[in-house]
């Protein structure tokens, strides 16, 4: 038997992130830069105005007042997108509109509320401050200044700010192809009706959209219990894969067939593993530099526990995320229940967060129990019980993890 932070360690060992490819920025939403990103261009590239109105020299215009206004003679129009503006001299000011350049000499931009909007000569009625609605070249970030580090998970707030520090593109972690393949006779596809003895293959859906929802792209397929089968199968994936995640078939029955394909050979392990559930674990690689093989038990609550505490991880090393396991949070059991002395639970739990902090409850009644997937739609997370630990009574403190809390890893983020 060996420990999950042991079998988490192999698995990280034998994980490397994929490398990089470059894309558009509006296909990177998501992905992990593998390079910073520096302004290539000023942000604002270029001094202009914040305001529709007058670009003035500040000293002409200081002493208008409404009684007393200050004409000025109009020499242009600058609207935005403007490229070619004229040099002001004294007594002389343009029309400009929000976001066109500056004229040289020009430091104030006078509000056209404050003029008579005149198109010859124009009459200034109040001086604004001196630089006033005047953004200038560089003040959000200077050329060769960060934009974004290497390590940043890519918003639509970091793909903009990109976009304005000129770039088109960026450079991202690949991203892992995972093949999800479920093994049992028994299994029919959902909604399938079902004859004696059948059930429908919950694993397949769960575990695929869940690698899905860490970054994976996922192919999914299915295997009977014939040995022979599932390596047919396998041999369709391995290929083009970079992670095979099978569920089932991984513990000690007559029937297990990944147990059977892989046992005497030394590319895949098998472990017994201190955690509840999911005790029996496989992982290794297919050849020297195949995929990477999870065998996961097929219980359901089991491949989906197994799921978070291994695979998760893994495909965000891959990705070459830092930060790869979930920073948990201490909440308060709201109940008892029970919990095996000697292994690490993880069990799925809803989650109240109130102002006198997080309280949970078991989400299935029964407590745990890693046939009961239709109770794992109440869960709000997991909670994490230490092995040391042989019974929980309300008002413990156990570790959690809320599902797709944004949170979860803001110990590690990285920022710009
Ligand atoms: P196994 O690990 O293959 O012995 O399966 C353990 C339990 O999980 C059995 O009750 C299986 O019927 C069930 N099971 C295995 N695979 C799936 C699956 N893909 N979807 C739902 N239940 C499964
Ligand atoms: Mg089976």
């Amino acid at each position: 038997v060996i420990t999950v932070e042991d079998h988490l360690g192999r698995i990280l060992a034998e994980t490397q992130a994929l490398g990089s490819e470059t894309l558009p920025l509006a296909e990177a939403v998501g992905r992990c830069l593998t390079e910073p990103v520096l302004a290539r261009n000023p942000v604002p590239p270029w001094t202009n105005s914040a305001m529709d109105g007058y670009a003035v020299r500040h000293e002409d215009v200081a002493a208008a007042g409404a009684g007393d206004p200050v004409g000025l003679k109009v020499v242009a129009d600058i609207p935005a997108g403007s490229g070619r503006v004229p040099d002001l001299g004294p007594g002389e000011t343009a029309r400009i509109m929000t976001g066109a350049p500056v004229p040289p000499g020009a430091d104030t931009v006078v509000p056209q509320e404050l003029t008579d909007q005149g198109e010859g000569v124009v009459r200034i009625f109040e001086a604004p401050a001196a630089g006033r609605h005047v953004r200038h070249a560089g003040e959000d970030r200077e050329t060769g200044e960060r934009i974004a580090g290497s390590g940043t998970v890519l918003t639509p707030e970091t793909l903009a700010s990109i976009a304005s520090a000129g770039a088109g593109e960026v450079t991202v972690a690949v991203l892992p192809r995972v093949a999800v393949i479920s093994t049992g006779d028994e299994l029919v596809d959902p909604g399938d009706s079902l004859a004696p003895g059948q059930i429908p293959d919950s694993n397949g859906l769960l575990v695929s959209l869940i690698a899905r929802e860490s970054g994976a792209s996922v192919s999914t397929d299915r295997a009977g219990d014939a040995p022979g089968e599932l390596g047919r199968v396998i041999d369709r994936h391995a290929g083009e894969s970079d992670v095979l995640v099978l569920t089932g078939g991984v513990s000690v029955g007559a029937f297990d067939p990944v147990k059977t394909l892989f046992e005497g050979g030394d590319s895949v392990r098998f472990d017994r593993v201190a955690m509840q559930p999911g005790k029996p674990q496989a992982f290794g690689r297919i050849g020297d530099a195949g995929p990477l093989v999870f065998g996961l038990p097929g219980n359901p609550v089991s491949a989906w526990v197994s799921f978070q505490m291994f695979v998760r991880p893994a495909l965000r090393k891959m990705q070459g995320l830092d930060a790869l396991v979930p920073d948990p949070v201490p909440a308060r059991a709201g109940e008892d229940w029970k919990t095996p002395e000697g292994r690490a639970q993880v069990i799925p739990v809803r989650i109240n967060d109130t102002a006198a902090g997080r309280e949970v409850r078991p989400a299935a009644s029964g407590g745990s129990g890693s046939h009961l997937i239709a109770s794992l739609a109440g869960a709000d997370g997991y909670a994490l019980v230490d092995a040391a630990v042989d019974a929980v009574r309300a008002g413990d403190r156990v570790l959690t993890v809320r599902l797709r809390d944004p949170e979860q890893f803001n110990h590690q983020r990285s920022r710009p």
